[in-house]
């Protein structure tokens, strides 16, 4: 018998090399920025990603006044730090709006970049027999899009589920005595913020897979490669994590991913020890 009845996915990052990809995106980012700012930024920008690095935990992706997601989980987040530090250095006002067109602007040229044994790693969880789902933070077209490029075979045998807002911090569909129970935030070992754990809009994309598989989150494995969005959720509810990350992940991830019913690897291959 399978260990799991139900197995999500997170895409971005866990099926790709973030890195990579966003290598074209990044130039045209830092050229849209030096657009807006009038003058050359490289100076800027080199003591922007310094003072993230110093202090990680003071900066991140921010829903409302909150902090829900790392500066370091990937280079889009890091660079919406950093560009709005260039241009308080600068002494320019942050207009977010420009910032964020400028962000929509350049993910256009992001690359297409999947980890090598991603292929090979989906095969041998569908093989398994067990539902897989795709849950992203993405547009479920632009997953498509990159799942039709890795193997078209592959979107007849899971479903894609985008656009799953796993930063929103809000109350769920309807009231939910699962939800209800769950602390506002957790201490973690290591980072010196709360982690936020009412992420209502991911909880719904939960519960409805558990509503039409009959799995119970104590059945169910999701994999994903930034612990705060994609696994403090599902592990608080009692399912088994996996935390797929890079050789840059902090110490604190791989520590959160790797207790209770959690793993961490650099490679994705590492979740078939899992099943
Ligand atoms: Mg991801």
């Amino acid at each position: 018998m399978a260990d799991f009845d139900l197995i999500i996915l997170d895409f971005d990052g866990t099926f790709t090399d973030v890195d990579a990809e966003a290598v074209p995106f990044l130039d045209h980012y830092r050229r849209g920025l030096e657009a807006l700012a009038g003058r050359p930024i490289d100076e800027a920008w080199a003591e922007a990603v310094e003072e993230v690095r110093r202090e990680p935990d003071a900066h991140g992706f921010r829903f409302e006044t909150r902090i829900v997601a790392p500066s370091h989980a990937d280079p889009y987040i890091l660079s919406s730090c950093v560009s709005q530090l260039v241009l308080e250095g600068l002494g320019m006002p942050i207009e977010l709006g420009h910032l964020e067109t400028l962000f929509h602007d350049s993910y256009r040229h992001a690359d297409t970049v999947f980890r090598p044994d991603a292929r090979d790693v989906v095969e041998a969880l569908l093989s398994l027999g067990v539902p897989v789902h795709v849950v992203s933070n993405s547009r479920t077209d632009n997953v498509v899009a990159k799942l039709e490029r890795l193997d078209a075979s592959l979107l007849s045998r899971m479903e894609v589920r985008g656009n799953a807002r796993k930063f929103h911090l809000v109350d769920p569909e309807g009231s939910d005595a699962r939800f209800d129970s769950l602390p506002e935030s957790r201490a973690v070992e290591g980072l010196t913020r709360p982690l936020y754990l009412r992420r209502g809009r991911y909880y719904d994309v939960l519960r409805s897979l558990w509503d039409a598989t009959g799995a119970s989150p104590e059945r169910t494995l999701v994999c994903g490669d930034i612990y705060e969005l994609d696994l403090a959720l599902p592990a608080a509810l009692g399912a088994s994590v996996h935390l797929v990350g890079r050789e840059t992940t902090p110490a604190w991830e791989r520590e959160a991913a790797s207790a209770d019913r959690g793993a961490f690897s650099t490679e994705l291959r590492g979740v078939l020890d899992r099943v």
